[in-house]
């Protein structure tokens, strides 16, 4: 994104909610919060959370599953609302996350100035956190890495009233909010609970996938990155945070492998593809799953497992297990 639409992005994004966290906190603190502003609140971040993790992410940027037009174009509507960024450009700025995960040219890795010590760290997680977000010169060009989303109408419209979407997103839970309450107040607090607060909340977490999801946690499997496994933001994450089992195998729809790995993403997914509308669902078998898991302990994989160039032939560990079909 670029010039005016990319400080549009940067204001919905990032400044705008946390000045609506702000005025929350504010009410907060003189119980100036009703029931009806946190029910709209849990409405609002179930729609458009699962529009981003199951809808951008699982069936847009790696195809995990196809399903109909309407619900395609409903999930890609609602993960708009979250206001990261048009589909188009959230699945090009992804695709290509996977293609060098944590090497040069992941636009959002904590590695990417590899500075030593604390300072160091902490610079790094911010960028992976949100300081990417500020760079004008990013971008990651769409016809290179999803062709399929600029061929598809369905999806370049949807990118093209990206910012009137959002803005949806905001009166919506204000209207929501009217329905429940009937009064003036309730419209107001709907748009400040169900929109900004919530823009708030639900982007931190898909940006903390980001950040602490390749830099604390648990290694299940060997991926030339330094993808973990997060289970305390699986449930709010809708299952995103089981980021190591992602990055190693990017085209499942389910990123919780294990029975305790909640993925509220992967039952929407099962309810869909029960009831008939999604099929194609990629499912990755425990036999598979273990032959890779082996690998962490014969290869130990992470970024610089791979083939560096700045590392001797000699040093560089046989990372290619990992390197799977990315999208
Ligand atoms: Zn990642
Ligand atoms: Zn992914």
């Amino acid at each position: 994104m670029d010039g005016r639409k990319h400080y549009g992005f940067v204001l919905i994004s990032a400044i705008l909610p946390l000045l609506g966290l702000v005025v929350a906190v504010v009410l907060l603190w003189n119980k100036g919060v009703w029931l009806s502003d946190l029910i709209v609140f849990g409405v609002m971040y179930v729609i458009a959370g699962l529009g981003v993790s199951t809808g951008y992410h699982r069936m847009l940027a790696h195809r995990s599953f196809k399903t109909t037009r309407p619900i395609k174009i409903f999930f890609a509507v609602a993960g708009s609302m979250a206001g990261q960024g048009p589909p188009i450009i959230w699945t090009a700025h992804h695709r290509r996350h996977h293609r060098v995960a944590d090497k040069p040219g992941d636009p959002h890795s904590p590695y990417q100035d590899h500075e030593p010590g604390i300072l160091g760290a902490l610079k790094g997680l911010w960028h992976a956190h949100m300081g990417w977000l500020f760079d004008k010169s990013l971008s990651s060009d769409p016809i290179r890495y999803c062709p399929d989303l600029v061929r598809d109408r369905d999806m370049r419209i949807i990118s093209r009233y990206f910012l009137p979407i959002v803005a949806a997103g905001v009166v919506l839970p204000g209207l929501l909010g009217l329905a429940i309450s009937g009064t003036l107040r309730g419209f107001l607090a709907g748009m400040l609970w169900g929109g900004l607060v919530r823009f708030f909340v639900s982007n931190h977490i898909t940006y903390a996938v980001n950040s602490i999801g390749h830099y604390f946690g648990r290694r299940r499997f060997a991926t030339p990155d330094e993808s973990r496994n997060v289970g305390w933001l699986s449930l709010l994450s809708f299952g995103e945070s089981w980021h190591n089992n992602h990055h190693a195998f990017p085209r499942s729809a389910s990123h919780g492998m294990r029975w305790w790995e909640v993925d509220i993403s992967a039952m929407v997914i099962l309810l869909l593809e029960k009831t008939r509308l999604a099929s194609d669902v990629i499912r990755i078998d425990r036999d598979r799953q273990e032959r890779r898991a082996e690998g962490l302990l014969t290869v130990g994989g992470g970024r610089l497992a791979d083939s560096a160039p700045d590392r001797p032939l000699a040093e560089r560990k046989a990372a290619t297990v990992g390197v799977a079909d990315v999208e």
